[in-house]
């Protein structure tokens, strides 16, 4: 299995998992860009938002986010996932950044 997150959801790789429930899991990234930089990703293998994706795991990654979000005590964040190499997607399976922890300026990116 070469994906890195599919392994990571196999348990052949070690990850720091703040949540996780039978359909989503999140685990702070190895190469944090701020204080707190966690990935929410879906445990079946999705490469990214351009492939289908069923209701119910569509809410269980808005129910993860909010979970994750709790158990971190976090008051503010920012959620960015890129999708395609064009926009800086390195790992394809579909994950979303939760960064905070220090003041986010007011941007999109
Ligand atoms: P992206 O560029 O959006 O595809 O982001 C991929 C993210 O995955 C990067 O922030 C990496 O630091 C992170 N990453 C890669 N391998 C691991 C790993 N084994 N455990 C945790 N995070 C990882
Ligand atoms: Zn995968």
């Amino acid at each position: 299995m070469a994906c890195v997150f599919c392994r990571i959801v196999k348990g052949e790789l070690p990850a720091k998992v703040v949540y996780e429930d039978d359909k989503v899991m999140a685990f702070h990234d190895i190469n944090p860009q701020a204080p707190i930089h966690v990935l929410l990703i879906p445990k079946k293998h999705v490469e990214n938002l351009f492939e289908e994706i069923d209701q119910e795991l569509a809410y269980a990654l808005i129910r993860g986010l909010r979970e994750t979000v709790k158990k971190l005590g976090i008051e503010a964040y920012r959620v960015v996932s890129n999708n395609g190499k064009g926009a800086g997607q390195e790992v394809f399976h579909l994950h979303f950044h939760i960064v905070a922890g220090r003041r986010i300026p007011p941007t999109t990116v």
